[in-house]
């Protein structure tokens, strides 16, 4: 009876909310990750953007005004990590706030030995537990390089959320089954020294080196290679490659593999 209803929801807000042909296309178009989708993974994703822009407000502060096709594209890279599971990973919060430059969050926390530190580094993003996802608004396309490191901001902000849904950003989302934490772990875990020990020495990595910052980054940032360059995950660690497939129940780099770049 409640999925019943719950499909009735969901079919009445497509029905209602549908996204405009034009402002799809120009939103996708600015994606290149997308090219290799296939029509079926195109209309889901659709389907899901549109269910998204019903469940969350994206909200502009600081007088900054999002556009339409802002929008789409937020709801777009949103959706991607979750085109294969489901739009529940993105329960418990209600809003997408958008500031328009990169914000100091100023929050605070204790160490372990009492001392206070503050955070008053600029941010282009921050997803925060049990609370909003906030973006700098110039930072949400994806052609943001940082020498040669893919990034996007809004697959990062929403890999924490999909972290985040068993309780800390620690680099291990809840898993289904049949995946195995400890082998999640332990993989995790080799890439993750592997990596700080490069970043350590000060070797060039394309993977953006801000993912040696802690596991939960480092989940963020593979998380958005994996999406949008998928062959550099590959060759950087098979192994996370292989977890991140089984996790997100989708292979982007057989897309890449069929559009021929
Ligand atoms: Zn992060």
């Amino acid at each position: 009876m409640f999925e019943a209803l719950k499909r009735f929801r969901r079919e009445r807000v497509l029905r209602r909310s549908a996204l405009p042909d034009a402002l799809w296309n120009e939103a996708c178009r600015a994606l290149p990750f997308l090219a290799g989708y296939t029509p079926g993974e195109m209309a889901r994703l659709r389907d899901l953007c549109v269910l998204f822009l019903d469940a969350k407000g994206i909200v502009g502060v600081q007088g900054y005004e999002v556009t339409p096709l802002q929008r789409t594209s937020i709801a777009i890279q949103a959706c991607v990590p979750i085109l294969k599971l489901d739009l529940e990973w993105y329960e418990g919060f209600e809003n997408v706030v958008v500031y328009p430059d990169e914000f100091v969050p100023h929050w605070e926390w204790e160490d372990e030995a009492g001392v206070v530190h503050r955070n008053d580094a600029p941010l282009a993003g921050e997803a925060m537990p049990r609370g909003p996802v906030v973006l700098s608004g110039p930072d949400i396309g994806t052609s943001a390089h940082r020498g040669d490191a893919q990034m996007n901001l809004v697959i990062h902000e929403f890999a924490h959320k999909i972290d985040m849904r068993d309780g800390d950003a620690n680099g291990c989302p809840p898993l289904p089954d049949p995946m195995s934490r400890d082998a999640w772990r332990d993989t995790m875990r080799s890439a993750y020294a592997d990596f700080r020990k490069r970043v350590d020495r000060g070797e060039h990595t394309a993977i953006d080196p801000y993912a040696a910052e802690n596991p939960g980054e480092f989940f963020a940032v593979l998380s958005e290679v994996f999406f949008t360059e998928p062959p550099l995950l590959r060759r950087s660690y098979p192994e996370v490659y292989g977890e991140f497939v089984r996790f997100y129940r989708q292979d982007p780099g057989l897309r890449i593999a069929a559009t021929g770049s």
